[in-house]
């Protein structure tokens, strides 16, 4: 996509809001209460996936009412085709020792569903006391490998979503909600 300019090609891009600001609200209270109720008293580590879920793990992280930490990673998996090259190449990493932490990882979409299979992989083998998946959507239609998130928000049909932290090109990450991309 060429750079955007001017607002209105800002805005012809926003096809239509398939999940507004106020769903997205009620559904993160819901996960910080099933999160809080469930980890109370145990050392946690939020882990988001940046760039993509830098908006979901603020708002997440200030719903949950019991103590827990933040990290952030940003990973990057080599594929050539449909198969994996089994490479995540981490360019930011985390600086907390995860064999002390019960570990949530904070995602914002899953798709086909390899970043976060090569992600949880990399994550295990540092030996967390346990490790789940958090995602804010999923897109099950588009699935080529096996993985499921353990809460999962919302689930999406198959068409490219911008806002709330996702981009096209960069942009788009600032809207409140979440769009279809109109690609035209
Ligand atoms: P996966 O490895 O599951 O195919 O890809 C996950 C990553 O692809 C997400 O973290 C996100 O960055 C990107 N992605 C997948 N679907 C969408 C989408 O509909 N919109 C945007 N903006 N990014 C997407």
């Amino acid at each position: 996509m060429e750079k955007i300019c001017t607002l209105d090609e800002f805005n012809h891009r926003i096809k239509k809001v398939v999940i507004t600001k106020e769903e997205i609200e009620e559904a993160i209270q819901r996960a910080g209460k099933e999160i809080s109720d469930s980890y109370d008293g145990r050392p946690i580590l939020l882990v988001s996936i940046l760039k993509g879920a830098f908006v979901f793990m603020a708002d997440l992280c200030r719903a949950i009412t019991v103590p827990c930490e933040i990290g952030f990673m940003c990973a990057k998996s080599y594929y050539s085709g449909t198969k994996s090259s089994g490479v995540v190449k981490i360019t930011m990493d985390l600086d907390q020792d995860l064999s002390n932490y019960h570990v949530i990882i904070v995602e914002d979409i899953v798709d086909t569903g390899r970043t976060l299979r090569d992600i949880v992989k990399l994550l295990k083998a540092r030996n967390p006391l346990s490790l789940r998946v958090v995602t804010l959507l999923d897109k099950p239609d588009r699935r080529l490998v096996d993985f499921k998130a353990d809460i999962a928000l919302f689930t999406i049909p198959d068409f490219f979503v911008i806002g709330y932290g996702l981009d096209c090109a960069e942009y788009f990450r600032n809207l409140p909600y979440i769009a279809e991309y109109n690609p035209e």
